[in-house]
């Protein structure tokens, strides 16, 4: 049985208000502000008027944005070649960076810096301070954002391939389903193109490219978790470390998956730490908050965090994969850019310069397609065009091998890497192919993989529900729950015998309790505590069933980023 490709939650056969745009992007990060932008200023260029709509489905534009973040300007300087004067905000430019590896009670420095770590002239940035900054450059231009807007689904013509816009969330529905007296019905948008810019393992993307097989002959997407906190540390630490960048191998993942850990020194005497994690790891019990407060309690982090204080705290899943692990990116009415069509070179850790990027080609495509009134594939291939003849892809190819090669093991990835800065990316094999992240998940029965956990205190290791209180994520409590388990009988009757349930480990933000027993009326002791989530789509990704669904809930709920 084919699974379906739309879980929209919305009330079906009402009327709905409708409204007609030139363009419509879902979603306010780097990539979809970036398209706004160039193309309104392709069409001042040219004189022509054109309704371009942003839909965003946090509470204001910046709420969903977290990246660790040094950006690449690359990027930014193509689209605001005087960006700093400007005032393009951000925290430092790069001075020192270097790469220590922990052992299990010390670390040592490593003597060079590998070249794709070296981030000399990079600028270390709040991807949620960027997003405000490029929301003001694109309302300037005559674009219209709506923040608090969430997409429940694609709109297709009557040949079911073709994009012909999308339908907002309806708000005011109960858990029950039912309509509640400040039911809003969600509208009908209709555009010439629609641009999905949902950032990582977006749903609409991810329906999208699965109806109309975009991936086919693709490999399969690759993905990490990062979980991230801003710290206040001590006057000392701050000026030691300000405009400095750190990276880190070995412990507490050792040579058991692809990840590390990161330190940026911001101003302001704060930091920006957080640990990344392959979700191809095998270990059934794998908890990337875990992994972080287990890093941090290393004496090599430690030190730096001493006296301090956590003030923010976030989540997000990183689309790895790589140039092979990008999706078609074009087809009838629609164009797929940033996070959501893969742009991120994972061996650089950098993902921001190749969203704008992205959005800058999509526009020029675009404004090419209305010019010539045809946004069909055929009409908006010169983004696929741009794309082929472009740094970009220069980049993303250069590095096409790296991130599958680890699911060889951490040093088979280690030596593939240093062979592709040989031989121009190739590696030790001309093209990798790569398994599913969740089929990589180990069963009990081959024994115990479990990663270590780690104690918690209220000062530097803060449990999942207290590091939850410092991301702000809320839900209107009375919405149907937008985590859809498919079957809850295969959580109950397989997976805890099989996996022992690893969607109460893998979640950062403590969504998924199991009891003991179920709940009176509940067929399984399973609780989902849906308003916790951080909208990281770990969960959707993650689970060796494919039985979570993660769909859109009511447009403004979820994470308040601030300086993330
Ligand atoms: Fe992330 Fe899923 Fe947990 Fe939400 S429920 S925080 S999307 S893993």
């Amino acid at each position: 049985m084919s699974r379906p490709t739309d879980f929209s939650l919305n009330i079906e056969g009402i009327e709905r208000d409708e409204l007609e745009v030139d363009v419509v992007i879902v979603g306010a990060g780097p990539a979809g502000l970036s398209t706004a932008i160039r193309l309104a200023q392709l069409c001042k260029e040219r004189g022509e008027e054109r309704a371009i709509l942003v839909l965003e489905k946090g509470e204001y534009v910046g709420s969903h944005s977290l990246s660790g973040a040094v950006m690449d300007p690359r990027g930014i300087t193509d689209l605001f070649p005087d960006f700093k004067d400007q005032g393009f905000p951000f925290e430092a430019e790069v001075t020192d960076d270097w790469v220590e590896y922990l052992t299990g009670g010390g670390s040592f420095k490593l003597p060079i810096t590998p070249p794709p770590l070296r981030n000399h002239g990079n600028l270390i940035i709040s991807v949620n301070r960027v997003t405000g900054w490029l929301r003001d450059r694109a309302e300037e231009l005559g674009v219209d954002i709506y923040p608090g807007f969430a997409v429940a689904s694609v709109r297709y013509a009557e040949d079911g391939r073709t994009v012909i816009g999308v339908q907002t969330r309806d708000a005011g529905i109960d858990k029950h389903g039912q309509k509640k007296p400040n039911f809003e019905p969600g509208m009908d948008v209709t555009a010439g193109v629609t641009v999905f810019a949902e950032g990582t393992r977006g749903s609409l993307a991810k329906g999208l490219i699965k109806k109309l097989g975009l991936d086919e002959g693709k490999n399969h997407q690759l993905y990490e978790t990062g979980v991230k906190e801003i710290w206040e540390v001590t006057e000392e630490v701050g000026k030691q470390l300000e405009g400095k960048v750190i990276h880190t191998m070995g412990a507490p993942l050792g040579t058991s998956g692809y990840g590390g850990g990161w330190i940026y020194g911001l101003t302001k005497n704060r930091l920006s730490i957080g640990y990344v994690v392959g979700l191809d790891h095998t270990d059934p019990g794998l908890d990337p908050h875990s992994l972080f407060v287990s890093w941090k309690q290393h004496p090599a982090i430690q030190k730096h965090l001493t006296g301090g204080k956590v003030l923010r705290y976030g989540a997000k899943t990183i689309p790895g994969g790589g140039y092979f692990a990008m999706p078609r990116f074009v087809g009838d009415g629609f164009v797929l850019v940033g996070d959501s069509a893969g742009f991120v070179n994972m061996q650089r850790l950098k993902g921001v310069h190749l969203a704008i990027h992205s959005g800058m080609l999509a526009a020029e495509g675009i404004a090419e397609a209305l010019a010539a009134s045809d946004t069909s594939a055929t009409g908006l291939k010169g983004y696929v065009e741009r794309f082929e003849a472009g740094w970009g892809k220069t980049e993303l190819y250069g590095v096409r091998n790296f991130r599958q090669s680890f699911q060889s093991g951490f040093l088979m990835g280690m030596v593939d890497t240093a062979v592709s800065q040989l031989n121009g990316g190739r590696g030790l094999k001309a093209r990798r192919a790569a398994t599913e992240d969740h089929l990589t998940t180990r069963k009990l029965s081959t024994g115990p993989t479990r990663l270590p956990t780690p104690k918690f205190d209220d000062a530097m290791s803060m449990d999942k529900l207290t590091d939850v209180y410092h991301s702000g994520s809320i839900h209107e409590e009375d919405q149907p729950a937008h985590l859809l388990v498919l079957d809850p009988t295969i959580c109950v009757e397989r997976c805890t015998t099989e996996y022992g349930n690893p969607c109460q480990h893998f979640c950062p933000a403590a969504v998924y309790e199991w009891g003991e027993q179920p709940a009176a009326g509940a067929a399984s002791p399973l609780a989902i505590n849906f308003s916790n989530c951080v909208h990281c789509k770990t969960c959707d990704i993650a689970d060796p069933y494919e039985n979570i669904e993660w769909t859109v809930p009511e447009g403004g709920g979820g994470p308040k980023y601030t300086d993330m």
